[in-house]
């Protein structure tokens, strides 16, 4: 969509300007995510959206549980950087329900497992960072974090810092943890 919008902003400045007004307000997956949307779920979270619109490219959800999913840090810290979500818009880990608290720990391990499969990292750093200061780059929306490590890579520090030192495409990494991910549930 952004794409699109370019490419019109270069034929025709003038016209651009108000479809692109029109394409923010009348957005299908919008609409769709309005209409969807339920108790547990607040509009213009990019992680209720991705709940509720379900696994692609686009929305970075790459395994889509009961209550809680895997999904792409778009803005990854390594390469094979994933994120376990509850679909609930929560930031209270006290307030975890007893299943999503199982559910998050099944789909941590499945990470585990297709980022070891998808990439073979000699380490991994499994967090979570609640609050703002803590570093919580979405801090209404609890999520918790994987990344694969491998040495020399950077230390943990800049890691929390945001220092990225990434090589390969997010299309990339989808496809080699949804692979991982399929692999392993067949077995
Ligand atoms: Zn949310």
């Amino acid at each position: 969509m952004v794409k699109k919008k370019l490419k019109n902003k270069k034929a025709s400045p003038k016209k651009t300007k108000a479809v692109s007004k029109r394409d923010t307000l009348f957005a299908p997956w919008r609409l769709n995510y309005i209409k969807g949307a339920r108790d547990g779920v607040k509009q213009d979270c990019v992680f209720c959206w991705a709940a509720q619109t379900g696994p692609s490219m686009e929305t970075l959800l790459v395994h889509q549980g009961s209550q809680c999913s895997i999904i792409l840090n778009k803005f990854p810290y390594n390469n094979g950087h994933l994120m376990v979500i509850p679909h609930r818009h929560t930031a209270d880990f006290d307030g975890l329900t007893r299943d999503e608290f199982e559910e998050i720990h099944q789909l941590l391990k499945l990470a585990y497992q297709a980022i070891k499969r998808a990439y073979n990292p000699q380490g991994l750093n499994v967090g979570l960072n609640l609050g703002r200061v803590a570093g919580s780059g979405i801090d209404d929306h609890l999520h918790y974090h994987l990344v694969p490590r491998w040495g020399g890579d950077t230390n943990f520090m800049p890691v929390i810092a945001h220092t990225k030192i990434i090589s390969e495409s997010l299309d990339d990494t989808f496809e080699k943890i949804k692979k991982a991910i399929d692999e392993i549930r067949r077995n």
